[in-house]
């Protein structure tokens, strides 16, 4: 098991009450339930690996150093995992994403990763619809049909517009775009209007006053991946979840972890990160306890890292708050009625508070919430936006007073119960030249790595992306050679 310490690293007072109660199955003092199970189960292994941060990429990570043998810890800050893809009781015993997840066909890497849990049964795929609100009205954008009978866009227009998506969706050569701004590129290839029309508010709602820094890349990744999800042979839009959303993924991993030998501590935050000897690294948790591990990985924001270690070189510290992030502020409804029948609406009106309507219950099982429906009313704004600071309260009368305009039969009865939730860095921004600026996994101090969602190039954050870089993560940490030198 990881060696913990108390206050400083060589009282050993933790360590000892540890290894008894692996030896006895007694409580170790200020251990939490299942961190006592998981304990019980610890074997000698290869390397002591601890991963800081418990959201997908912290739990994939280690569930592949886990696969390769090595013995893994977890410290997670909150006291649940799962981080952005998390879940929240919205009603007595009902729980659904804090924000909305789904799973598309094209999403490889993290359909494998479920197959190997033996979750592939439960992800159920169903036909879902897109809409756009423009011009003050809905309209479906999810057959060619309705696609020609969009009415703000001309003839001309659209068939520039159906085209460039077609061109888009084939570009292989991504190093190209990354020079250009996605401004630049798109009116070039879907012209003036459309990008006024279309592009430009999607821009808006998506990345706020990050849209004229973001490149070419980033909105020809975002295309293709949802290109993809209409079918091949029926232009079908498929989109999947787990009949109880993502705290089911959520659940059967940490459990799976807990049955292997890893270690989950929640509610334990790191703060600081030390080298001891050159060698092995000790990090510094909020609860005055230290845990030593023969590597470590960091899978938290950017920003958190950067706060971990003052051994960093002057150059990766910059790399690291070079990294520009958008946050969210996201408003969950539970309604008594369904206000549209499409999974998303983009919203091109100017003058909306939110970014996005979203209507999860469009793709969950119909029989869960009985024809209530689950709406999600995202904003993304910079983590400095005043807009963070505004109460519930503020936040629930701006968003509300704006979705009763675009539904006006929508009444306060109608509004069963509602949450709220903030996150400061969700979506890196993915500038120009964005490839050159992500930091290496590999951080100046040795044997300390990181592995987070800036990582991600040329694609929105999502979890198929986090799954690819935490295979790749685990790879690196168990085989680059310094251990086994050590040894
Ligand atoms: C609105 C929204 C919609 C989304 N929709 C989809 C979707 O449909 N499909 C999809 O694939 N993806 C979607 N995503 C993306 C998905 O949520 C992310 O890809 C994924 O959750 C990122 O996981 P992560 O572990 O990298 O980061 P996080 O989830 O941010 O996890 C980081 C974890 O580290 C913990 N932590 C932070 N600091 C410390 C510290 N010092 N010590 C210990 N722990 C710490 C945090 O508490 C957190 O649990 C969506 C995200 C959002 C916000």
């Amino acid at each position: 098991m990881a060696w913990i310490f108390g206050h400083r690293p060589e009282r050993q007072g933790h360590n000892r009450a540890l290894i008894v109660a692996v030896a006895t199955g007694c409580e170790a003092p200020g251990l939490k339930a299942n961190n006592q199970k998981s304990l019980r189960v610890i074997k000698r292994k290869e390397m002591k690996i601890g991963v800081i941060g418990g959201g997908l990429m912290g739990l994939a990570t280690a569930y592949y150093l886990n696969k390769k043998g090595h013995e893994v810890t977890i410290l997670e800050k909150e006291k649940e995992i799962g981080g952005l893809s998390s879940s929240e009781e919205i009603l007595p015993g009902f729980y659904w994403d804090r924000f909305y997840h789904v799973i598309l066909t094209t999403d490889n890497q993290l359909l494998e990763f479920l197959g190997e849990l033996g979750l592939s049964e439960d992800i159920r795929f169903r036909e879902t619809k897109t809409g756009f609100y423009t011009d003050g009205q809905l309209h479906s954008m999810s057959t060619t049909i309705e696609f020609l009978q969009f009415k703000p866009l001309s003839l001309i227009d659209k068939l520039r517009l159906g085209a460039g998506i077609l061109y888009a969706s084939k570009i292989k050569n991504w190093k190209r775009l990354e020079k250009n701004t996605a401004k630049a590129w798109l009116i070039g290839i879907f012209g003036r209007r459309n990008y006024e029309k279309m592009w430009e508010p999607l821009l808006r709602a998506k990345l706020g006053a990050a849209k004229d820094k973001i490149s070419a890349a980033f909105i020809w990744s975002t295309i293709r991946r949802y290109y993809g999800t209409r079918q091949k042979s029926s232009k079908k839009e498929m989109m999947g979840c787990a009949d109880s959303g993502y705290s089911f993924i959520l659940n059967h991993l940490n459990d799976y972890l807990l049955r292997h030998g890893t270690t989950i501590f929640k509610g334990y935050c790191a703060n600081r990160i030390e080298q001891i000897n050159g060698k092995r690294i000790a990090v510094k948790s909020n609860k005055g306890i230290s845990f030593v591990f023969d590597r470590v990985i960091a899978t938290t924001p950017t920003p958190t890292i950067s706060n971990l270690s003052s051994d960093f070189t002057d150059e990766f510290r910059f790399k690291l708050e070079n990294i520009k992030y958008l946050g969210i502020v996201c408003v969950t409804l539970l309604l008594k009625k369904s206000i549209t029948p499409f999974y998303v609406t983009n919203l091109t009106d100017n003058g909306l508070p939110f970014t996005g309507l979203i209507e999860a219950t469009n793709v969950m099982p119909k029989k869960i919430l009985n024809g209530k429906s689950l709406v999600y009313l995202p904003k993304y704004v910079a983590p400095e936006d005043p807009f963070f600071k505004k109460t519930d309260q503020e936040i629930l009368h701006e968003f509300l007073s704006a979705l009763k305009k675009m539904f006006p039969d929508l009444n306060d009865e109608d509004i069963l119960t509602y949450k709220i939730n903030r996150e400061s860095y969700v979506q890196p921004v993915q500038e120009i030249g964005y490839s050159e600026k992500i930091p290496s996994m590999q951080t100046p101090v040795n044997n300390f790595y990181m592995a987070n969602t800036a990582m991600i190039q040329n694609s929105n954050v999502n979890n198929n992306e986090v799954i690819k870089i935490a295979r790749k993560a685990a790879d690196l940490v168990a085989n680059s050679d310094e251990f086994s030198n050590r040894r």
